[in-house]
């Protein structure tokens, strides 16, 4: 039987290990590469490579950026510098942007505290977010998923800058609680940053 094939199992364990593709069903996935033509093969493994040699992380806000290029948000002479929305990951700045209404910096955080995934403050851009709060910013804005994790890690980061002089914000109330930010509408994301609270 084909599906014994150790070339295939090896393959949908690869797969397995995807987000997202590994909640489906991997032989649809398996199916396609297997029809793929020798072209179409040599182009997806060429985009995938040409994906991990040029993109990478700012060292700055720590979100994805071609390599030899500047950061389009902290290169931005049009966003305001002074303001900092810290989120947890890169999709959920994505999610930000296309409401088209924020225009401060970001601060991807790399995840949110998880004890019990083994998540801690080290495993994420946080001492780098206090240094950077440290070089000046007003206005430091949580945008952090609505889960315990999300809380914690809010909370957490505001213990580390207490006593500082800044103001730190959050997403407005009514936010479908263990929600993620790029699950949500458009209109809903930025009606929660555009009424955002004192934290
Ligand atoms: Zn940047």
């Amino acid at each position: 039987m084909i599906d014994q094939s150790p070339t295939l199992l090896a393959f949908l364990k690869e797969l397995q290990r995807v987000p997202y593709l590994a909640s489906k069903n991997l032989y649809v996935v398996a199916q396609y590469f297997l029809d793929l033509d020798e072209p179409s093969t040599q182009k997806f493994v060429s985009v995938l490579q040409e994906l991990k040699k040029r993109i990478d992380k700012c060292s700055n806000c720590w979100t994805w950026k071609e390599k030899d290029k500047a950061c389009p948000f902290c290169s931005s002479a049009k966003r305001d510098a002074q303001m900092i929305c810290v989120v947890e990951n890169w999709r959920d700045l994505i999610a930000l942007e296309k409401t088209g209404g924020y225009f401060g910096m970001y601060h991807v955080l790399g995840g949110a505290l998880c004890p019990l995934d083994g998540i801690g403050p080290d495993d994420l851009t946080i001492k780098q977010l206090v240094v950077r709060v440290a070089t000046g910013c007003k206005e430091l804005i949580f945008a952090f998923n609505q889960t315990p994790e999300g809380e914690a890690t809010a909370s957490y980061i505001s213990s580390k800058l207490k006593g500082k002089d800044i103001k730190i914000t959050c997403l407005a109330r009514g936010l479908p609680v263990g929600s993620s930010l790029e699950a949500m509408d458009r209109l809903t994301v930025y009606k929660a940053l555009s009424e955002r609270r004192p934290f």
